[in-house]
């Protein structure tokens, strides 16, 4: 067996030989190698200590940010390569970070530091692979199982439970049944990680093939994440348009949308106003009425609590809205919506529309496809016909009103956004002279 190693990996690993030290590419890229992917990147362990690696490559440009935790960043061919000295990390009483580090010099104790046996190996082209834990046979297995004592590892560092996860998730993997009990048994200890990590992890996870069937089997991690996810678990419908719990309904809309993480958020908490909206009418049938808005509330919570960025927040939250909004779909409603929210957006809403109708009971789907793809069809419709749906597409523009005498001010606004109404009603051609014939002359 045999790992072909970037030149500059080969080069560095060199080096550190020459001097006397040992030396391994690891972790990650050592796993992706074995399943024949690109690693991202690639990382060094060695048994040099710090100060010693810096010696070794006195030519170098090295960054030291994470000099007290043993790692020398190398700059090569403008590309960084993580050189970390063998170490143990110590116990950890933020359930986060060791309190201490210590450099040890053994390959070994570096590896059982690791949290799964599929990232604890290393290769060294002259001595192959290295792989106490049976990582290699995971890897072919197809599972993800804790270095160790699951309880412990995720103890120790309660991230490790989205790691695993997004493992899961992006290889299609198994998790060790083990490993999977701790999992969900100590999935409160994620209250010990920033937001900003959880959410890394989480659109990881969730670019991942597997996100959905993980989501369905294992939901208390998330469940401690966002515990408003808590009452859709479970949460019945008693509704002719669903063939499966709150829960059920979200977990298979994710699916739909699988390997894509700013869908997969948008279908993982557009209805996780549910359960508030809750009644039954007199028949027994449920309904959850207003919930958009309510799941747009809450979803706006996570997302701050999460430091997500304005941008996907806003089309999150604006996918949210609509995501129930538009039930016939007409030129009037669908150049409405287009109006609303652009031509990028009303294309993720039907990714959104579908995945929620395909998510629902089969009974009911072949209407609402059909529904779907004539709404689709209007839309690529208007585009082509290049449709006025925003005050820059209008015909007539707040200057032209300016030159013609109407007065600046508020109600010049009002009168431009009349008329696109009225456009996007298709009440008026978007025409400069039927525009202009619409309003009352200036006064003068
Ligand atoms: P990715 O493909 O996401 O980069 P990776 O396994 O390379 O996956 P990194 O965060 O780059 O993940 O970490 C590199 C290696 O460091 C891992 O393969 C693992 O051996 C070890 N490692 C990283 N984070 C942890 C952690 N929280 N606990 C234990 N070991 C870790
Ligand atoms: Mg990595």
């Amino acid at each position: 067996m045999s790992i072909p190693l970037p030149e500059n990996v080969t080069c560095i690993l060199d080096r550190l030989n020459a001097a006397g030290y040992e030396a391994y590419a690891v972790g990650g890229c050592v796993r992706d190698a074995l399943l024949g992917r690109t690693p991202e990147d690639w990382d060094i362990c060695t048994s040099a200590l710090p100060q010693e690696v810096m010696a070794c490559f006195p030519q170098c440009k090295i960054h030291t940010v994470g000099l007290k935790h043993g790692t020398v960043l190398l700059m090569l061919d403008g590309r960084g390569y993580e050189v970390t000295t063998y170490r143990t990390d110590g116990p950890s009483s933020d359930h986060r970070h060791p309190d201490g580090v210590r450099f040890v010099r053994s390959l070994e104790e570096d590896l059982a530091r690791r949290d799964f046996t599929i990232n604890a190996m290393a290769y060294h082209p002259a001595r192959g692979l290295v792989d106490p834990f049976g990582g290699r046979a995971d890897l072919a297995a197809g599972v993800v199982r804790c270095v160790g004592e699951p309880e412990r590892r995720f103890r120790e560092d309660g991230l490790r439970i989205l790691r695993g996860l997004r493992f899961a998730s992006r290889y299609g993997f198994q998790i060790e049944p083990e490993t999977g009990a701790a999992i969900r048994q100590q999935a409160n200890l994620l209250q010990f990680v920033s937001g900003e990590r959880i959410f890394a992890e989480l659109k990881g996870f969730l670019a991942g093939q597997g996100a959905a069937q993980l989501l369905l089997d294992c939901r208390e991690p998330f469940g401690a994440v966002m515990p408003e996810l808590v009452p859709m678990f479970d949460h019945p419908q008693y509704n002719p348009h669903h063939c499966y719990d709150v829960w059920g309904h979200t977990c298979h809309a994710v699916e739909q949308v699988a390997g894509d993480p700013l869908l997969g958020l948008t279908m993982l908490l557009h209805d996780v106003g549910k359960p508030r909206c809750f009644t039954r009418d007199e028949n027994g049938v449920g309904h959850f009425h207003g919930h958009p808005a309510e799941s747009v509330r809450l979803a706006g919570d996570i997302l701050t609590r999460f430091h997500c960025d304005n941008r996907s927040r806003d089309t999150i939250l604006t996918l949210i809205a609509w995501h129930d909004r538009v039930r016939v779909f007409t030129r009037r409603s669908v150049r409405r919506m287009l109006a609303s929210l652009g031509e990028d957006n009303a294309r993720l809403l039907f990714r959104v529309m579908y995945a929620d109708a395909r998510a629902q009971s089969p009974a009911t789907l072949p209407g609402k496809l059909e529904s779907l793809a004539e709404g689709e069809r209007i839309l690529e419709e208007l585009l082509e016909e290049n449709a006025c749906f925003t005050l820059k597409d209008l015909a007539v523009s707040g200057k032209d009103l300016l030159a013609l005498g109407y007065p600046s001010g508020p109600e010049l606004g009002a009168m431009l956004n009349a008329l696109l109404e009225a456009v996007v009603e298709e009440r008026l051609p978007n025409q400069r002279q039927a525009l202009l014939d619409a309003l009352p002359a200036p006064e003068r």
